[in-house]
């Protein structure tokens, strides 16, 4: 059984952004302290933790010492060098393992993984030469989306084909970089399922939350989603069984499409997710919570939802909106910190309270 942390003990987590921020808050809730790990300047949880670590994932040095801080290691975001999870591993456990990481970070072995478990994902091939992608195109059809293996998030690294004739500039854009041919799915909506497991494996799965994009980025997540019974049964069991298979410790987010012929899986997420953040006002314990608890070893907590929520995004300037929608005892407010708004940049989001769960 692997060790469970006491207060005082202190957590590591990789990546300062916004995840970082609000799971060191949680910790900080817990009596337990962060130190977070972060090559960036100003980083949105460097403010609220305990101890920050400003350094590359090349950095050996400052990788060693910071391993050798912390009690356990976790991290915000899964594209993590291998190198730097190598040096980490030698010293300190991370949670969850190396496993969610490997699959998570490749978004062919991530399909290959979803298949395996006998759950569906759009039709798929690997794309790394133009004849190959003519090929796939051939097979699969369109439209199809052609995206980038690895380091893709929000939409970046995507470009859709609509006809054969577009393959060659689709692959140009891929600049070089492995990619995956994924066929266009016919969806009505699209959702998303933040479940947790814990040390001990129990597993518990938040309401899923029904998303809206813009322009690629996350814009609303809405609690209770639009699904019926066999359909929310068929999404929270997916993703315990992505968990178990995982052996997975920690919160995960798994992004549903919502189909006429049932639920595909588009992507996985090893870590606490954008649109689980109505979980902060709709729960007794918040992702953020639950994650910190799993990685600490504790007991999960009680995720069921309280009240039903719209989550919607403040990306650049739409924080100037802020004391107008404070106004609004219906609104909760959850800021970021960031100096600057930059156009598109996740600035913060406001939880608004729509009633109490059914
Ligand atoms: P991703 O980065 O893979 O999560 O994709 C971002 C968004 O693009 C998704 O949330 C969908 O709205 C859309 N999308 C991605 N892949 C597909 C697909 N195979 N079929 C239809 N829409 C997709």
């Amino acid at each position: 059984m692997s060790k469970v942390l006491q207060p005082g003990d202190v957590i590591g987590i990789l990546g300062g952004g916004q995840l970082g921020r609000m799971l060191a808050l949680a910790a900080a809730r817990l009596g337990l302290r962060c130190h977070v790990y972060e090559p960036g300047a100003g980083a949105p949880a460097g403010e609220v933790c305990a101890e920050l670590t400003c350094a590359a994932y090349d950095d050996d040095r400052a990788l060693r010492a910071f391993a050798a801080s912390v009690d356990v290691i976790t991290y915000e975001f899964e594209n993590i060098p291998t190198s730097a999870l190598d040096v980490l591993e030698q010293h300190c456990p991370i949670r969850p393992g190396r496993e969610a990481l490997r699959v998570s970070q490749d978004r062919l072995s991530e399909k290959q993984f979803l298949n395996g478990l006998g759950l569906a994902t759009a039709p798929f091939a690997a794309v790394d030469a133009l004849d190959a992608l003519h090929t796939a195109v051939t097979s699969i059809g369109v439209p199809a989306i052609l995206k980038t293996r690895r380091l893709g998030y929000d939409g970046k690294g995507q470009v859709r084909i609509d006809d054969a004739g577009q393959a060659a500039g689709a692959f140009a854009a891929m600049a070089g970089a492995a990619a995956i041919l994924e066929g266009f799915v016919d969806f009505t909506h699209e959702v998303s399922v933040i479940g947790a497991r814990g040390a001990d494996g129990r597993v518990a799965c938040f309401d899923p939350g029904q998303n809206m994009h813009r322009d690629g980025i996350l814009h609303t997540t809405t609690v209770p989603a639009q699904l019926n019974r066999a359909q929310l049964t068929d999404a929270v069991i997916a993703t315990g069984r992505i968990l178990n298979a995982l052996e997975y410790v920690g919160v995960i987010g798994v992004e549903l499409f919502v189909t006429a012929q049932g639920l595909i899986v588009n992507e996985i997420a090893p870590r606490v997710h954008n649109s689980g953040h109505w979980t902060q006002n709709g729960c007794v314990v918040d992702q953020f919570e639950q994650h910190i608890r799993a990685v600490a070893g504790w007991p999960l907590g009680d995720g069921r939802r309280h009240s039903d929520i719209v989550m919607t995004n403040l990306l650049g300037d739409d924080v100037a909106q802020v004391p107008d929608l404070a106004r609004d005892p219906a609104h909760a407010i959850h800021l970021y910190g960031k100096a600057e708004a930059r156009a598109g940049r996740k600035m913060g989001h406001v939880n608004r309270w729509i009633g109490a769960a059914a």
